[in-house]
């Protein structure tokens, strides 16, 4: 099967994430498409339960010869698909191919696939290991169960980055602030305290924090850390002072802020509020955070695909990427790992789309990669 015919079966199957979509299918339906597509081209496939009904589907080629494990990594899953026509319809017009999942990321997994495909005949030395994942768009589920199963020397992870190599991006974390008034009636302005407007306070102290984080040095290959608000509710009625207010709130994080440190940054904030005003009270509490990640540039895996990359007279970068990604998990654990796949736009947006001639020089930088790599003599 050729890799463009390959893309349009995997955009036309609905992968949708029903942790963001409730009832939405997830992987299953695709990551048999993906499946089938592997064995068809002579991998072993395996199975890997990530959650109930949500599988990563692991091809896997082994040589004769022992030699490094290389893996290619993308996930399955999509974001949603309101205000979209034909979602599932893919549609090839001026060399793009439109759709749900074909940037993000539907054309790196094809074209992974494809390299895959195109080495196997050949393939004698060490392990290519093709990890579709599931759950990528909200908590990594595929990429957490991935690697407590299966391990390489280095990953491509093909997310979209119009054909650039890319060694870094932010991580983040999502803290709840929570401020705490005293409710009481309207007309008794004593016996009240507004929670709404202490979070005022707090918003205020949060945005001259953004403000200072993103005059800060930019970090390399990774930019500089941000924060913004995300979400707010409190109040009850029109004539109450409101006891309660929550937000909720990201930010964005480079190497060297972990938890700790952007937990100990708001708990700071909080506590000047209070030693202004005795009355005020608030508190923080962690949501969820992801690592950023970097790897240096002069690393192997970097190394050889900057030369496939050269060989084409592409750019050999590197670059860092905005967005996070699941290269931070592998990195994580123990795995070096890079990002590049194909251009495109309209990531998680109504009109996605991703170049179709970038899908077949990914997966042809893709084979060139793995070979340099898999013939590297440690
Ligand atoms: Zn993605």
């Amino acid at each position: 099967m050729s890799t463009r015919a390959l893309l349009a079966d995997l955009v036309s199957v609905n992968s949708v994430n029903p942790s963001l979509v409730p009832g939405a299918p997830g992987e299953a339906a695709v990551a048999d498409v993906a499946a089938h597509a592997l064995r068809a081209g002579g991998l072993d496939v395996v199975f890997q339960e990530a959650a109930p009904g949500r599988p990563n589907v692991i091809g896997v080629l082994d040589g004769r010869e022992s030699g490094p494990a290389i893996m290619l990594c993308g996930h399955l899953d999509t974001v949603g698909v309101e205000g979209m026509t034909d979602p599932f319809t893919p549609r090839v017009d001026g060399g793009r191919l439109y759709g749900r999942g074909a940037q993000d990321m539907k054309g790196g997994v094809a074209a992974m696939i494809a390299a895959a495909v195109a080495l196997a005949p050949t393939w004698t030395r060490g392990r290519l290991l093709v990890a579709c994942v599931a759950d990528e768009e909200y908590e990594s589920l595929g990429a957490e169960a991935l690697v407590k199963a299966w391990t390489a020397d280095a990953a491509i992870v093909t997310e979209p980055t119009d054909l650039t190599l890319a060694v870094g991006h932010k991580g983040f974390a999502w803290l709840e602030i929570v401020t705490h008034g005293r409710a009481a009636h309207g007309s008794r302005p004593r016996e009240g305290r507004d929670a709404i407007v202490d979070m005022a306070r707090v918003l205020l102290t949060l945005e001259a924090h953004d403000r200072a984080l993103q005059s800060r040095a930019p970090s390399e290959y990774q930019g500089t850390a941000s924060l913004h608000a995300s979400i707010i509710s409190g109040g009850r009625e029109l004539s109450v002072y409101p006891d309660r207010c929550v937000l909720q709130m990201e930010r964005r994080t480079v190497s060297g802020e972990d938890d700790g440190v952007v937990l100990a940054e708001v708990g700071a904030m909080l506590d000047t509020l209070g030693a202004a005003d005795a009355r005020f009270r608030g508190d923080a509490r962690l949501m969820t955070s992801r690592p950023p990640y970097r790897l240096s540039p002069s690393a192997p895996l970097p190394t050889a695909l900057a030369a496939a990359l050269a060989s084409r007279g592409l750019p050999a970068g590197p670059v860092g990427m905005s967005f996070w990604t699941d290269a931070a998990i592998l990195a994580g654990a123990g795995i070096p790992s890079v990002l590049f796949g194909p251009g495109g736009a309209g990531l998680h947006s109504v009109e996605e789309y991703v170049n179709l001639a970038d899908v077949d020089v990914c997966r042809d930088v893709l084979v060139e990669t793995v070979r340099l790599i898999s013939s590297s003599r440690p």
